[in-house]
């Protein structure tokens, strides 16, 4: 029975794992074991009748004894032990969140439904380091697989709506605590509908902008407005977020680097979860949508089509529809009025964390079990 060893459990992508870890009985015929950087030895999760007790993340031995490890825990954990770990001489297999490994020339970027024969190729050739990719990419191939299948795609320009999920279980929190700040300071007679609506807009904005709203995570208010970057600054006019775009859909792909030029900008709104994506496609011929409808849902299952209607789009093609789906949402796909080129826009919307996250890890634990 093979050891496995999760780390990151409680964080936000973490719970979601654990939760469909459970839901799809991965855990049967293995021995899983819980891991904390911050609470080693209390008691963790509690999965029908066992109760796990937490081991210490920072642990080399502890963690040695693995054949696999995933982990949520992020970059900085990454960073500092997966080292250690291979120079302790620890042969099993890293199954890893965070974006730290993932350029790595032994690492595959695992996201199956698009590339599982580069996966089994990595399995074969011995690699033992997978890495789920970068959320909004993650999504954004799902939604587009027929097309990559189908080498249909010459360019794409990629404008993102992250949602505060997105940046973990702290920052979620902060844009829940930011409306109820709001919240607090408003009476029912100021939320009723007569009179005019600018003292209540006034009022709003101030408290939006008050040096009391909560903002220590995020480092600005979400809640009521956007924020414009995401991730480190790479003094080049883009941010990590965006240079990610391009460099992880070639390696997801297996294709070249530079081989689909993807850029855009990556924007956090405030949305609870799911991130969606509005994307400027350039195609090597012109796609009508019925051809598209085709080619998109006959990729894999875990696609849903949503026609280019107001009706459909507004009820099927939102965050609020899609939050807790493995369903990737991609509609209002439509020519662009330029030059009469097979220039086309696109929406997808997904949850970050499932196919964003906890997807990709808990099928790969699967394929290296050789249970899909
Ligand atoms: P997170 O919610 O911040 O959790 C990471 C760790 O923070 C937890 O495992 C926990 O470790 C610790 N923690 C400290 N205070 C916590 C609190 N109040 N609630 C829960 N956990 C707390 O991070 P995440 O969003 O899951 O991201 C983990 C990794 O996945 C990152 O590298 C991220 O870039 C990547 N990723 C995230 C998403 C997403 O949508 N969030 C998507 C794709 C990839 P201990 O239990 O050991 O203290």
């Amino acid at each position: 029975m093979k050891h496995v060893g999760i780390i990151g459990w409680r964080g936000m992508v973490g719970s979601v794992l654990l939760q469909r870890m459970v839901e799809e009985d991965d855990l049967h015929d293995i021995s899983a074991h819980f891991y904390s950087t911050s609470s080693a030895g209390d008691p963790g999760p509690v999965i029908g009748d066992v109760s796990y007790t937490l081991k210490d993340a920072h642990s080399i031995e502890a963690l040695a004894e693995m054949d696999i490890i995933i982990t949520c825990q992020g970059g900085d954990y990454t960073k500092s032990i997966y080292p250690a770990l291979i120079n302790h001489g620890w042969q099993g297999y890293w199954i890893d969140a965070a974006s730290a490994l993932r350029m790595d020339e032994k690492a595959c970027i695992i996201l199956d439904p698009v590339n599982r024969a580069n996966i089994d190729r990595a399995v074969e050739d011995g690699i033992k380091l997978f890495v789920g990719g970068n959320c909004s990419i993650t999504l954004s191939l799902m939604g587009l697989a027929g097309l990559i299948k189908a080498d249909l795609i010459e360019w794409m320009s990629v404008m993102t709506y992250q949602s505060a999920s997105g940046a973990g279980a702290k920052h979620v929190r902060e844009l829940i605590a930011q409306s109820a700040y709001i919240n607090r300071y408003l009476s029912s007679e100021e939320l009723a509908t007569s009179g005019s609506v600018l003292p209540l807009v006034n009022k709003v904005s101030e408290l939006i902008n008050s040096t009391d709203m909560p903002t220590q995570s995020f480092g600005a208010p979400l809640m009521g407005s956007i924020i414009p970057w995401i991730d480190s600054d790479l003094g080049d006019g883009n941010s990590r977020e965006e240079w990610k775009g391009e460099a992880e859909t070639n390696k997801i792909l297996g294709l070249p680097a530079g081989t689909i030029p993807v850029n855009g900008l990556c924007i956090r709104v405030g949305v609870i979860r799911c991130h969606s994506a509005a994307i400027t496609l350039k195609l090597k011929r012109e796609v009508n949508e019925a051809e598209f409808a085709t080619l998109i849902t006959d990729a894999h299952p875990w696609v849903n089509y949503v026609p280019n209607n107001k009706e459909e789009s507004v009820s099927k093609l939102t965050p609020a529809y899609i939050s807790g789906s493995p369903q990737v949402g991609i509609g209002r796909y439509k020519k662009m009025a330029l030059n009469n080129e097979p220039i086309y826009s696109v929406l997808t919307v997904g949850d970050q964390l499932l196919w964003g996250a906890a997807e990709p890890l808990r099928r790969m634990l699967n394929i290296l079990l050789g249970r899909v």
